[in-house]
């Protein structure tokens, strides 16, 4: 396993980003302790109008700026996002839920999606102050290069996940046009802003993976090196399978991306958040650093199970040792 050093021995943000953090926390914000299920507050990427840490949010986009590629890059997004969608269809396809699941699955595929799940949409994961209404969510998603993600903080790897986004939009478009086309509602969604919902919990919930130390999913294929987009819909599907490979086992055991991490944001240990005992990332700790650089994610680079053609053997041993052990339990 990686033993990555960190970036900086001891981070301390300037005092120029200082200024602009509000007294709340953060982790106060995400519920960080609370033990009653209640939905999302809005901490991060939404209209920063709207949110306690806007002003910071800001200061982030601002520092890219002065990156010409990642600006143009960013600038190409916008366009991809602005795109409006075609009419509804006046005539609604009564076609079978595993039909449409098929050919959403399809189409999702044919334009580069490598992940592709269907979930029932939870109220749990709607952000306060948001209406949602959607019976269903496609979850998608696009697979990063990881040598790219590996140089993260460097722009290189902010560049990488600026086009996995655009690309996470480009993937979504095809399948909101399709369901459109047959009469039903849809809406795309996707990076860098978050949304009506959470995507990480629908993401888990149509078979993507478990949730990592980290705070992101593990995927049995692709590991941490992918990005998110969706579709929101009334159209009639069929949701997918949760799926577990024993990565919450591996994590327990693994302290690559809590030593990787340069301002010690990741525990170690499970925390209480908004009900849910889970891994948890500490919010102003990793912002500060994230908000300073080109954007992080050096423990989604590091993560043993990104290295590509590694997290597939990596599941299956660690199925096979959890079914081991599940056996011996129960034969005493
Ligand atoms: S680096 Fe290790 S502990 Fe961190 S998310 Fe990956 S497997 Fe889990
Ligand atoms: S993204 Fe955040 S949690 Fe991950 S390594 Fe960077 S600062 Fe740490």
């Amino acid at each position: 396993m990686s033993n990555r050093k960190p970036v900086v021995e001891e981070f301390v943000p300037s005092g120029e980003q200082s200024a602009l953090w509000p007294d709340v926390s953060g982790n106060t914000i995400n519920g960080l302790g609370e033990t009653e299920v209640r939905r999302p507050t809005p901490v991060m990427w939404h209209e920063p109008e709207k949110i306690a840490h806007g002003d910071v949010q800001k200061w982030f986009w601002a520092q890219g700026v002065k990156e010409p590629k990642l600006a143009a890059m960013r600038a190409d997004r916008e366009k991809v996002i602005g795109l409006q969608p075609r009419l509804i269809a006046s005539d609604q396809n009564q076609m079978q839920a595993t039909d449409a699941s098929n050919k959403v699955k399809e189409l999702a595929r044919k334009a580069g999606a490598e992940l592709v799940g269907i979930a029932r949409a939870n109220p749990d994961w709607v952000f306060e102050g948001y209406d949602f209404d959607y019976p269903w969510i496609i979850v998608l998603g696009v697979v990063m290069e990881h040598d790219k993600l590996l140089t993260a903080p460097e722009v290189t790897s902010a560049i990488e996940v600026v086009d996995k986004y655009t690309k996470g939009w480009k993937v979504a478009r095809p399948v909101e046009d399709w369901i459109l086309s047959q009469g039903w509602r849809a809406e795309a969604s996707g990076g860098p802003s978050a949304g009506p919902i959470t995507l990480t919990p629908a993401a888990i919930e149509c078979g993507f993976g478990e949730l990592g130390k980290h705070g992101s999913i593990i995927n049995r294929e692709h590991g941490s090196s992918f990005r998110l987009s969706a579709v929101f819909t009334d159209m009639p599907l069929v949701e997918d399978a949760l799926d577990e490979f024993a990565a919450d086992d591996f994590c327990s055991a693994c302290q690559v991306c809590t030593k990787a991490c340069p301002v010690d944001a990741i525990s170690d240990k499970k925390q209480t958040v908004r009900g849910v005992e889970k891994w948890y990332v500490d919010f102003d700790k990793c912002f500060s650093y994230f908000a300073e650089t080109y954007g992080c994610g050096i423990c989604l680079g590091v993560c043993p199970w990104s290295t590509p053609g590694r997290a597939p053997k990596l599941a299956d041993k660690f199925t096979k040792r959890r079914e081991k052990k599940r056996q011996s339990e129960s034969q005493g």
